[in-house]
């Protein structure tokens, strides 16, 4: 069983066209949706959740008024002003540090894990897939992201899938960190920009920081042949292998508005392209 994550430097690249193209294409495999803060992957899979399930991170305190003698011990020593004077604890406040329990007198201080999300097994018409919600300002999320793909692995070995996909979180920053470790190819999708070639490197040189092999594709590579060449000349120079390039088709907006893969929707270049791109992937089984 093979696991590669679709990821880009930042939004907006067509990662999750990519990626929803690859389970329309791919035989045996569950898909892990780990943009875990602005997932999407879903208006296009159309998920009937099976599972549910609460992510539970991080701590907040909880003040039993019962036992608490309004000492203000605790008021004075949070330094992130949590506690009001009525001796109640903003959630969004705290910062879970614990401080407030150890100078408690009454005892009156619990600590409570939050309720940072939830993750849910789902069935698509494409196979099994694991997704994710983080709720609003929770932190954490590379955490949560390990999970979606822990549970997609755990079902892939079970049922003796080929692949496991993965759409993985735009950035650099923690979730992606946490989607690439023990991948066994990173796919960059990027556009033919400069900030598009900058974001690429940045996520590139993340990717080969923890010594994964990386592939890329220009998506709407017609839009701009100047920089498309440069990102191909950049590629050749750092040995990476470009695995295709995607004309900017608005077939591929149409399909997305009606909830359907390119795959799914219509015959054209963009979808062989595509399709060319999924049976490239194919070696990296044979290889490794
Ligand atoms: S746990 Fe820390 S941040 Fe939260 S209320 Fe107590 S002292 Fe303040
Ligand atoms: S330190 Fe404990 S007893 Fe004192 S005000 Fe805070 S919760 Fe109440």
């Amino acid at each position: 069983m093979k696991q590669i994550v679709v990821i880009s430097g930042k939004g907006g690249t067509g990662k999750t066209v990519i990626t929803g193209a690859f389970a329309a294409l791919a035989k045996n495999k569950v898909m892990a949706d780990c943009d875990v803060d602005a997932a999407d992957l879903h208006l296009l899979l159309k998920p009937k959740i099976k599972e549910r399930n609460i992510f539970k991170s991080g701590v907040t305190a909880v003040i039993d008024k019962s036992k608490c003698t309004e000492c203000g011990k605790c008021i004075k020593i949070c330094r992130f002003n949590a506690i009001n004077k009525d001796f109640v604890v903003d959630p969004i406040s705290c910062e879970g540090c614990v401080f407030c329990s150890f100078v408690c007198p009454a005892e009156a201080i619990k600590m409570e894990k939050n309720v940072s999300g939830e993750w849910f097994i789902s069935d698509t018409r494409f196979g099994p897939m694991v997704h994710a919600k983080l709720g609003i300002a929770e932190e954490n999320s590379g955490k949560l992201v390990s999970l979606v793909r822990q549970k997609a692995k755990e079902i892939a070995e079970k049922r003796k899938c080929d692949w496991v996909i993965i759409d993985g979180a735009p950035g650099i920053g923690c979730p992606v960190i946490a989607s690439l470790t023990g991948i066994d190819c990173a796919l960059v999708i990027t556009e033919p920009t400069l900030s598009g070639l900058h974001d690429a490197d940045r996520v590139i040189g993340v990717a080969r920081h923890f010594g994964i092999l990386v592939k890329l594709v220009i998506n709407k590579y017609d839009l701009n042949i100047d920089i498309t060449k440069k990102i191909e000349n950049y590629c050749r120079d750092n040995d990476i292998q470009v695995l295709g390039k995607v004309i900017f088709d608005k077939s591929i907006v149409k399909a997305m508005v009606e909830g359907k893969t390119i795959i799914e929707y219509r015959d054209g270049k963009a979808k062989e392209e595509i399709a060319a791109i999924w049976d490239r992937l194919q070696e990296i089984k044979e290889k490794r």
